[in-house]
């Protein structure tokens, strides 16, 4: 294998568990695995979590909904940003829930049920204040939607936050506050549902309870990271690991003479005589094409830096401190090695972008081990 990715399955169960712990009995953790389970396989991690009791599943297309039910998984499985009308034929196939953003998606659906002979549960998203995806309408035009809608069950009220990690602005409280006027106008008109959520990872570490309502969407945390907030948050509540470590084979290893060029652009050269090595992993792997020059990787447990350009397929390091390190030796990108460790957070934070983005960057080449 040129590059690999070793995910534990122990350990997203321990961030699972640490989920349930901090939110309590009485609340829902739906298991977000959109995206490929940021990087860590979909049906593997799927299956982990329902092994563990997990109820709900959360995706963003139908089309990752159906991967899963393919795969045998028989939890609920919540659709929350797909609302294209050639995909909803796949709710009523394959047993999934979408989240329905704006009234008019209702008829349609609606009708889909009455031909089908089965009622379809949908989860309404409200845009609190995000000014993302979610319906804008008031109480009155919403409680005339859903009741028209009778073939459809309301069985979820959802809204997302959009600064949730930013106690230096006021945008969660005013949009929890909005979330439940909307609710309590809809309760007065006789319209509930039995799930309420719009917390996610930040929200959920650092407490913020009044924004759990009765069911919390993680995702990042599943995956052992939090992200970093902003201001005066209150102290986390949340400790999660990650579970995932990144490692990739070297496949050239050569001295250069002091003032060569390495790679594209000569965005180095070499101030003395080095120990270059090139790692099998590239920016079509996932290596952040701004790690130029500034990353990291850990070989022969220390840290060594990259040297220039990240290209496509493989990334140059100095490994002239590691003389005992050889052609096809593995390095580590993200993972630990001896007394070194290097996490996504960290190789985020050096390329400029978020844990998000570097996890869910980890390409298809990459093979996917669990361990
Ligand atoms: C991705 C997503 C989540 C999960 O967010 P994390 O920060 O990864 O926990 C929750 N809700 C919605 C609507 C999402 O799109």
């Amino acid at each position: 294998m040129r590059s690999w990715v070793e995910i534990s399955r122990r350990g997203i169960a321990g961030n699972f568990a640490a989920l349930r712990a901090v939110v309590g009995p009485q609340v829902e953790v739906a298991a977000v695995v959109k995206a490929n389970a940021y990087g860590h396989g979909a049906v593997e991690v799927s299956r982990v979590l329902e092994a563990e009791g997990a109820r709900w599943l959360a995706v963003a297309a139908a089309e990752e909904g159906v991967e899963l039910r393919q795969a045998g998984l028989a939890s609920r499985i919540l659709v929350m940003s797909d609302s294209l009308p050639e995909n909803r034929a796949a709710f009523f196939e394959h047993g999934l829930t979408p989240v329905v953003h704006a009234l008019e998606e209702l008829p349609p659906l609606d009708e889909m049920a009455r031909r089908s002979g089965r009622p379809l549960s949908y989860h309404l998203k409200m845009d609190s204040g995000m000014g993302r995806m979610g319906t804008r309408a008031g109480a009155a035009a919403v409680a005339e939607a859903v009741r028209s809608a009778a073939h459809l069950r309301l069985e979820g009220f959802m809204s997302h936050l959009a600064s949730s990690g930013d106690y230096t602005s006021p945008q969660t409280g005013e949009q929890v506050r909005a979330f439940a006027e909307w609710r309590e106008r809809l309760r007065g008109m006789g319209i509930e549902a039995r799930f309420v959520h719009m917390a996610a990872t930040l929200p959920i570490a650092h407490g913020r309870v009044e924004a759990f309502g009765n069911m919390v969407r993680a995702g990042l945390s599943l995956y052992g990271y939090i992200g970093t907030a902003r201001g005066a948050a209150p102290p986390r509540i949340l400790e999660v690991r990650p579970v995932l470590a990144w490692k990739a084979r070297l496949v050239a290893v050569k001295e250069v003479p002091a003032g060569a060029p390495v790679g594209y652009g000569a965005l180095f050269r070499a101030p003395h005589a080095m120990r270059i090595g090139m790692v099998a992993a590239g920016y079509a792997d996932g290596v952040p094409h701004s790690l130029a020059n500034r990353g990291q990787v850990i070989a022969a447990g220390r840290l060594v830096p990259m040297l220039g350009a990240v290209s496509m397929d493989l990334t140059a390091v100095d490994l002239t401190e590691c003389p005992s390190i050889q052609n096809g030796d593995a390095v580590t990108l993200v993972g630990s090695d001896g007394e070194a460790a290097l996490d996504a957070q960290q190789m985020a934070e050096a390329a400029g972008t978020i844990p998000y983005a570097v996890l869910c960057g980890i390409g298809n080449r990459v093979q996917r081990v669990y361990v």
